[in-house]
């Protein structure tokens, strides 16, 4: 399963960002999510209720923001949202395009309880 994977990683960038802060346990975790990375929001949120677990992640909530793809048309120069499935220029149909979003998984937030001293 390609989700828990890509939990796996995030739950270590997670637990290294926590030891960094001297964290006693993570508290919630924002993920921005490209609806071309091939990351399904769904089926990444039950991958993390079990990558979680022993982890300092283990009480975090996992919150997901959905980024649109965008393009970049090199024959006009212009920048528009896509398509899930075209990613084709809206103004002069030119195949020519570049993704500038929409690809990738960002972790955008962590939010950290400190241990009490
Ligand atoms: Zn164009």
């Amino acid at each position: 399963m390609h989700e828990l994977s890509v939990c796996m990683e995030l739950i270590d960038q997670v637990e290294a960002i926590a030891r960094s802060h001297d964290a006693e346990r993570v508290d919630t975790i924002v993920l921005r999510i490209g609806s071309l990375s091939g990351v399904e929001p769904g089926l990444l949120e039950s991958a993390f209720e079990m990558a979680r677990l022993g982890t300092v992640a283990e009480h975090a909530r996992l919150r997901t923001e959905r980024i649109e793809p965008r393009i970049r048309c090199r024959a006009c120069g212009l920048e528009a949202e896509a398509g899930p499935s075209d990613l084709r220029c809206p103004a002069c149909f030119g195949t020519d395009t570049a993704l500038i979003t929409g690809d990738e998984m960002i972790l955008a937030r962590v939010e950290l309880l400190q241990a009490a001293d």
